[in-house]
């Protein structure tokens, strides 16, 4: 279980407040979708739990455990990073994936390192690429081996920053899909931010509304409104229900 708790941060002192007291939580095995305007903080939130800044005051556990005086190496263990623009240089899917190993071993990867990454490489469906480069592969190759990656280190939380983003409408598919599997077959707790809102209910658990440095609306998929989604994002939208589905159409700036 993921907490975070009266998380404060701003990047220097004479710069605004960016996080302002975020609360959230996010049960084990769940998809939590953090959405906002641009410059919200959703990637600054993201920055602290990946301990890239440290937040001036508040807490941030894993399992009750807090990870903010963790070494990088040690963090690394248990939070996994995918970010939105994937570069993996000049190595192969095999030794790409492998650096998801990186903290738990210091010069040669053993056994168990060995182990780790074969099962990422089944789970991700990787077996006829392994030997290929990175580099050299389709978007949602590429896409596959970032999360094998992500899963060889056995995190206990995977953050994912806008992942559709960049990716086509069949990449986009597919990464959808693989979230879900993340959550549901592997009980990896996911965070990701998210812009676009069908996709945010498509793949989402929990909602986390942000803006003015806190999470101002939380809630299971019943807690989109249309007020709600006018006060966050400042434009208006007519949501629908379609065989049980919520859908939300629309988009007009005030
Ligand atoms: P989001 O991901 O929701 O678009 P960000 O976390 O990137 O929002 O940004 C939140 C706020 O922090 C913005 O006002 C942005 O200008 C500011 N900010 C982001 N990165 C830096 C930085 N490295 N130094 C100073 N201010 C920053």
């Amino acid at each position: 279980m993921l907490e975070i708790k009266d998380v404060r941060f701003s990047y220097d002192k004479k710069s605004p407040i960016v996080l302002n007291g975020i609360n959230m939580s996010l049960e084990k095995g769940k998809v939590g979708v953090i959405l906002g305007g641009n410059g919200a903080g959703k990637t600054t939130l993201f920055k602290t739990i990946l301990g890239i800044e440290k937040p001036s005051s508040g807490d941030i556990c894993i399992n009750s455990f807090s990870i903010l005086d963790l070494s990088r190496k040690e963090r690394a263990k248990i939070v996994s990073y995918v970010p939105q623009n994937i570069s993996f240089g000049d190595l192969t899917v095999y030794e790409t994936i492998m650096t998801g190993r990186i903290a738990y071993f210091d010069f040669n990867e053993g056994q168990e390192d060995r182990i780790e990454v074969e099962r990422a490489i089944k789970e991700m469906g990787l077996e006829s690429l392994v030997d290929r480069l990175s580099e050299q592969l389709s978007g949602g190759e590429k896409q596959k081996v970032a999360i094998a990656r992500a899963i060889a280190g056995k995190p206990k939380l995977i953050v994912f920053d806008e992942p559709t983003g960049n990716l086509d409408l069949a990449n986009e598919r597919l990464l959808i899909e693989l979230i879900k599997r993340l959550s549901k077959e592997l009980n990896i707790t996911v965070l990701c931010s998210l812009h676009n809102l069908n996709e945010a209910l498509e793949i989402g658990d929990n909602f986390f509304f942000m803006k003015d440095g806190i999470i101002k609306y939380t809630g299971e998929k019943d807690v989109f409104s249309e007020e709600i989604i006018e006060d966050i994002f400042g434009v208006k939208v007519k949501i629908l229900k379609i065989d049980n589905q919520l859908m939300i159409a629309g988009g007009e700036r005030k």
